[in-house]
Formats: C-alpha cells, structure tokens, sequence
C-alpha cells in the first residue's frame, strides 16, 4: 500500500528520465510527451541551458531570505517588466500562490485609494485558478469545492462569454474582473480579442483591475502572454506553470498604478524568488527571447493546427474542433476523452484532458516538425481505430 495521500488518480506508470520531447520508462520504454508536466517543461526535459545553469547555481547558492537583495531576482523581474505590459514582479512559487497574490493586490489597491468597499471581484464558470481556499472559492468548480465551506466569500460568478451578465453583475463594490486569456482546465478556450477589449472597456467604465490569468498560457502562443495580440493591456498577470521549465516558479506582474497598496510586509513567501528558482526562470528566458524563438512557436502551432485539423476533416465523427493558439491546443471530441487518451497511451504517446472533453497537447516549445508529424500519425493511428 502506498504510503501518499491518495488525491490523484494516477495511470499505472512510472517515468525514471525525459530528453526533449521524450519520456522513458524504467525498462526503456520511450513516450512522446505533449503533457509536459501540464504545460510546465516548455523547454522539454532536462533542456542542456537549464541543466548547466541549475548545476551552476547548485554549488553557489540555493537559497536566501527575501531579507536581502537577490540580484537574480532583480534580473529576472527586470526581464519581465521590461518585455511586458507591467513594472513590478512579485515571486511565488506556484500558481494558485500567483492567483491568490493577484487577489491580494487587486484589493489591497483599492484600499490604499481610499475605497475598500470595492473588494468583490467577477469570475467565470469553468474557470480553475489554482486549489488554495481564495482561488478554489474564484473559480468556484462544485468538483473541486465540495467540502471545503465555508465559502471564500468576494466572488461573483458569471457564464464565460456571458457579456450583459457582466455588465449587471457589477456593482459598486466590484474591484475587478478576473479571468483565464485561454481557459486551460476549462476546455482551452479562448477569449477573441473583441471580448478582451470589451472586458478592458468595462473596467476602465466602472473602475475596475483586470486580471488575466496566465499561468497555463504564457509564452505558449507565439507572443510572450496570449492577451497581447488583441492590443489591450491588463493591470495584474499571474504567470507560473512554462515560467520555470519545470522548476517550481510563479509570479504576479502588476502595473505601477496598482501596485502603490503593496508595501513592506503586506505580502510576503519563504521561498518565493530564492537564488536557485532565479537562475532557472532567468535560463527559461534566455531561450524565449532569442531572436524569432516565439515566431518559430507560432510556425510550429500553424503547423500543428494545419495537421490536426486535416485529421479533423477525415474524421468528423471523432473530433469535432480544435482549439488553442500556438503549442497551447484542444481537441475537442466526440468520442470519450478518457479512452481517447488511453488509446494514444498504447501507442506511446502522453496527452492531458481538460473539461468539455477535450484532450489537451502541450508540446515543448522546442519540439520540432518532425516530432509534430509524430504526434500527428498517433492521433491518425487512435482515430483509424476507432472509427
Ligand atoms: C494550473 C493553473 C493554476 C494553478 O497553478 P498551480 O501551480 O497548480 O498552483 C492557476 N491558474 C491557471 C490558469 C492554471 O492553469
């Protein structure tokens, strides 16, 4: 009998070493992994930049209190805000750590500025913003609520795409609106540009932050965050998951406007940001940003999609839609999404579900063509078979 905490249903298998786009089993058997850790190794595994630098930074230094100037951590949050939308980072470790921190800002804003009556924040159905009580009580999923009242009271929940239902649910004591750019867990869904703009209108109308969760998204479609082709800039992004290749690392990125309630003391994480979390999250960017890495991501998903939805059109019956943007994508089905991925793990390949019945791809970044057309035959492969 296993001694863990049985809060997984785990699939009988057991992987002991990963190279890119593979994962191997004890006795050497090889997997193509589009899981990923769930969209976490975005550079595959154990890519040779982040091994060398983890192995570097290992006999410097692990760890340090936040008590003391990290210049890592000066680095990387120079780095973030200096391609992005925000200017100041703070470091979490995961996340939920990333979401809640979100919330905390999101109100504490509002405090500062003289109006903590605005402290409620508008969320949406299916949405998953991590398992910590504030974050589980914002997404608001009965599966994952269940038994763990009392509720975390601040939410206010909506049907997703749901635009007048926004507009009634805001009151005088909304703060803001938070909400995944793509819905990961939810099904990969994703919010068209009009609608982000949309969102980002009503909040400048009503005084309102929006968040914009990223933590499954970032650098994942081709840009560095997905909201950022639709033109509109949000006020608060937690990020975690693909930011660390696999180390544990999240972080909530605000604007300077938001981020006056934040002063020494008012937020704080052991762990969050330490020398050798650092050093990964700074490895992971120096791949994302060398020049035409995020316009080859976007090949690579054209690429992708061009084949998925070839296999699409020879089997409607099967799958219905693709859905994603760049190497974040969704087969939706028509068929059951458990035993599709069961059958695509007889032929040795490794995908994720997610709600609506789809069957989630996370390719690493890095993988190329050939791989791709490797993923592809599989997915041909589980369709002949079924239909
Ligand atoms: C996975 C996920 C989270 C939670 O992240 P953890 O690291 O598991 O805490 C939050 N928001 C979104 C959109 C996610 O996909």
């Amino acid at each position: 009998m296993s001694s863990i905490l049985e809060t997984y249903a785990r699939k009988n298998i057991s992987f002991d070493k990963g190279k890119g786009c593979y994962l191997f089993t004890e006795n050497g058997e090889k997997y193509l992994d589009f899981v990923q850790g769930i969209a976490t190794n975005i550079l595959g595994h154990c890519h040779d930049h982040l091994v060398s630098t983890i192995e570097k930074q290992s006999k410097k230094l692990w760890h340090v209190s936040n008590a003391y100037i990290i210049k890592d951590q000066e680095r990387l949050a120079k780095r973030l805000t200096e391609n992005t939308f925000a200017d100041f980072v703070c470091f979490q470790n995961s996340g939920t750590e990333a979401t809640e921190a979100s919330i905390k800002i999101a109100r504490k804003y509002f405090h500062k500025i003289g109006k903590p009556q605005k402290n409620r924040i508008i969320t949406f159905k299916g949405a998953f913003h991590g398992r910590t009580l504030a974050a589980l009580f914002a997404a608001n999923n009965p599966k994952h609520t269940e038994g763990f009242g009392p509720k975390v009271e601040g939410f206010d929940q909506v049907t997703f795409a749901d635009h007048e239902a926004i507009k009634k649910t805001i009151n005088e004591n909304t703060a803001a609106i938070m909400v995944e750019t793509i819905m990961g867990e939810g099904g990969i869904k994703i919010i068209p540009d009009f609608c982000l703009k949309g969102l980002r209108e009503l909040c400048d109308q009503h005084e309102l932050l929006l968040i914009l969760d990223e933590v499954q998204s970032a650098y994942r479609t081709g840009n560095f965050f997905a909201f950022e082709k639709s033109g509109i800039s949000p006020d608060i992004v937690p990020i975690a998951k693909g930011i660390g290749g696999g180390f544990p690392l999240g972080a909530c990125l605000v604007t300077k406007k938001v981020s006056v309630g934040m002063t020494p003391g008012t937020h704080g994480s052991t762990f969050g940001g330490n020398p050798l979390a650092m050093a990964v999250g700074n490895a992971v960017l120096d791949v994302i940003l060398k020049k035409n890495f995020l316009k080859a991501v976007k090949e690579k998903g054209k690429y992708l999609d061009n084949n998925l939805n070839k296999i699409k059109e020879k089997y409607p019956k099967i799958i219905s839609e693709i859905r994603g943007e760049g190497l974040i994508k969704g087969l939706k089905l028509k068929v059951d999404n458990n035993q599709f991925i069961e059958k695509l793990m007889k032929y040795k390949m490794l995908t994720v579900k997610a709600e609506e019945n789809v069957v989630r791809l996370f390719p690493p970044l890095i993988v190329e063509n050939k791989e791709i057309d490797e993923a592809i035959e599989k997915i041909q492969l589980v369709c002949s078979e079924i239909s």
